[in-house]
Formats: C-alpha cells, structure tokens, sequence
C-alpha cells in the first residue's frame, strides 16, 4: 500500500521522539513492503519562528489532504508571550477543528513488565489493565454556549441525535477491532443528554449485534476504573466525561511516555500523536520517550489504514524492548539498563519482526 502521512515534529522533544518513530514506520514498509511518504509539515513554536503563525493554511491543507498526520508535541516557554491567538497550541486546536477530527481515542495500557508503574494495589494491576476510551472531542458542554449574567454562570450541554450516532459508530467500530465489549458510559439518571445518549447507543447496538453493549453511569464508572480496571475493553463517552475519565485511566498505567492516541473525524484520515507535551525540561538531551510516539504510529497503521498485523509487530517490538530489560530514565528502575531516546528506537527497529 501507498500512503502519504503529514509529519508535524513540532518543539521541544517534538523532534527526537518523532524521528523514532519514522525509523518504526520505515522498517515497517521494508517489511511488509508498503510506500509511506512523509511530508513535513510546520506547526507550534517552530511555526511561528518561521511563519509568524502556529498553523499556517497551507500547512493545514497539507495535514487535510494527507492519508493521516503523525504529531510530536507543541509548545514551550518560549512562546509565553505571544498573543494568545497566536500560541502555538492554538495550532492544534485549528488542527482538530480544520480535520474534524470528532473521535478521541486514548488507550490505557500497562505493560506487564512495568506493573510497578502504577500508583493501583497489585492485586488490581495483575488483572491487566488494557482498554481503550472513545471520547466525543468536538461537542457537548465544551462547545456549548457559555455566558455569565450577574451573579450568574450558563454553559449549555447539547448533543444531537447525529452526533451521538456518529462516535458510537466509533466506540462499536472499535470494539469489533478488540474483545468486543462497549461499555457506554453517560449519567442518564440526572441529564437529558444523556438519556438520548443511551437511546441511540442502543439503536446503534441493533446494527453490530456481535459487540456486548453495556451501560454504566460516569460517576460509576470513575470508581470502577480504580477498582477494577480489567473488566473495560472500550468506553464510549460524551466529551467532558471522557475528558475527566481518560486522565484517570492514564495515571494508572504509570509512565505519560508510553500513551499514545488518535483522533478521527468522517473519514479515515486522522491525527494520531503521543498524550505528553514538548517536555522542554528534556529536550536535546536524548533522554526522552519516544515508545507512546512509536504507539501512535502503531495507531495509525491500524486504525487508519487497517493494517493490523504491522500495527501488532510495532507493539510486539516494544513488548520485546521491555522484556530484554531496556528503559529510558522515566520508567527505569532497579537491574534494568538504561538507554536513551536514540537508543531506544535502535532497539524497538531491530526488534520488529513480520
Ligand atoms: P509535558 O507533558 O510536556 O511534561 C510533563 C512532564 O513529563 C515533564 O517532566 C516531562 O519531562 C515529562 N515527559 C513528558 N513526555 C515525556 C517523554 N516522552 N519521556 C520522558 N518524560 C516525559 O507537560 P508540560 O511540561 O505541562 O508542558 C510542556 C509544553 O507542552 C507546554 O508548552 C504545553 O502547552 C505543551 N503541551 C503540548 C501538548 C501537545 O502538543 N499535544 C500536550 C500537552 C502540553
């Protein structure tokens, strides 16, 4: 297969973690011989040095008209002081927007080897812990109408019938990818909202009679998350709880560079990028992370372009990066060999296998 992917490096440790990944990907293509063409495109701090914006249109447009986009990360105090329309995450928020990337999905994965990672009880942790959350990313509350009149704050939380169908299409399209099991999550007791939510989730269950749908209210499933996190394989949810529910469940896989994620809109084309920021507190040091960027390519491979045995070579190469011991500085810990960002890549690269 042929596929152009946009490569947005992006600041700080934007550029390091990134060419890791690009390394993944090449070999990846050797092997299963398949064309990725990479086409670098300007955006956050990098873009405003250059072009005096965070996103310039004819940097979107190449994002728009790519297969997918791979991000690194944005930002930096650098760019402090800009104007706040100017900032170089408001590059990414134009992005999101300008892709309609509507899907947020964010994996909460711990790796067997990195059980200690977590702040859960062991017991909890040895049950696994592998589950994705769909988010909905570009309605509800947050794209409301918010107004303050006196003494008085509104926000508005409003979902239509179609948007709600169309990231459940997701959450169901993404369970059929794993174990099958969609748990929808929403607070249909108290908000009318979410008792249209429930409504069409279960219209929609009527299509994808092969996914278990199950129910359950956010303030339910926040405790259930801690207490047992391995009953979860993918949560479908409207945006303010996904975005409340998604940090939970990153925390307790323990280290932030090790998550990737996607999100995707109407078409197959998406953004996929690692869950941490630029970390300038790291940068040029090669001490980064850069496996949640390698996961994210992984994402991409197989949500993207379906291509689900390339994307499972990638996690089994990381698997096996781990099991031979090796850790970069943020998840290392006692008899294991510490190795830097370069270092790491080198490893995973040569640990790929068809
Ligand atoms: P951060 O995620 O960049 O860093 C938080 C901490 O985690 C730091 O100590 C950092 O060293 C560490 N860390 C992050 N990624 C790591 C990795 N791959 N390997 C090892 N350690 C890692 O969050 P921050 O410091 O709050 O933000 C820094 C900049 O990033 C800010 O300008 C912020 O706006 C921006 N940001 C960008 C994105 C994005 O591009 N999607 C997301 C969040 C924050």
């Amino acid at each position: 297969m042929n596929k152009n992917i946009a490569v947005i490096r992006g600041d700080g440790i934007g550029p390091e973690i990134i060419e890791q990944a690009l390394r993944v990907l090449d070999k990846i293509s050797e092997l299963y011989g398949h064309t990725f063409r990479f086409t670098d495109v300007d955006m956050g701090g990098c873009a405003i040095d250059k072009w005096g914006n965070p996103l310039p249109d004819e940097m979107l447009e190449k994002c728009v008209k790519s297969d997918s986009v791979l991000l690194g990360a944005v930002g930096g105090n650098k760019w402090n002081d800009v104007p706040s329309n100017l900032r170089p995450e408001k590059g990414l928020l134009r992005l999101r927007a300008g892709m309609g990337v509507y899907s947020n999905n964010r994996p909460a994965k711990i790796w067997k080897q990195l059980s200690d990672a977590s702040p859960l009880k062991k017991s909890i942790v040895d049950k696994g812990i592998d589950f994705i959350i769909v988010r909905e990313l570009i309605g509800g509350i947050y794209f409301g109408e918010h107004k303050t009149e006196n003494d008085t704050a509104i926000d508005v939380l409003k979902y239509s019938e179609s948007e709600i169908e169309r990231i459940g299409r997701i959450g169901f399209e993404t369970a059929r990818k794993r174990n099958k099991k969609l748990c929808s999550v929403e607070k249909s007791n108290v908000l009318d909202s979410s008792r249209l939510w429930k409504k069409v989730m279960h219209r929609l269950a009527k299509e994808y009679t092969d996914i278990e749908l199950s129910d359950m209210l956010v303030d339910n499933c926040a405790m259930q998350i801690v207490k047992d996190p391995s009953q979860f394989d993918v949560i479908v949810t409207e945006n303010m709880f996904g975005d409340i529910l998604s940090d939970e469940a990153s925390m307790i896989t323990g280290s932030i560079g090790m998550i990737p994620s996607s999100s995707l809109g109407a078409t197959k084309c998406g953004l996929y990028e690692p869950i941490h920021g630029s970390a300038p507190d790291i940068a040029g040091k090669d001490i980064a992370n850069p496996i949640g960027t390698i996961l994210s390519a992984a994402m991409m491979l197989r949500f993207s372009f379906d291509m689900e045995k390339e994307a499972a070579s990638i996690e089994n190469a990381v698997s096996a990066f781990l099991d031979s011991g090796y850790r970069t500085a943020d998840i290392m810990s006692d008899g294991m060999t510490l190795v830097g960002c370069r270092k790491c890549g080198d490893i995973i690269v040569e640990k790929i296998k068809k």
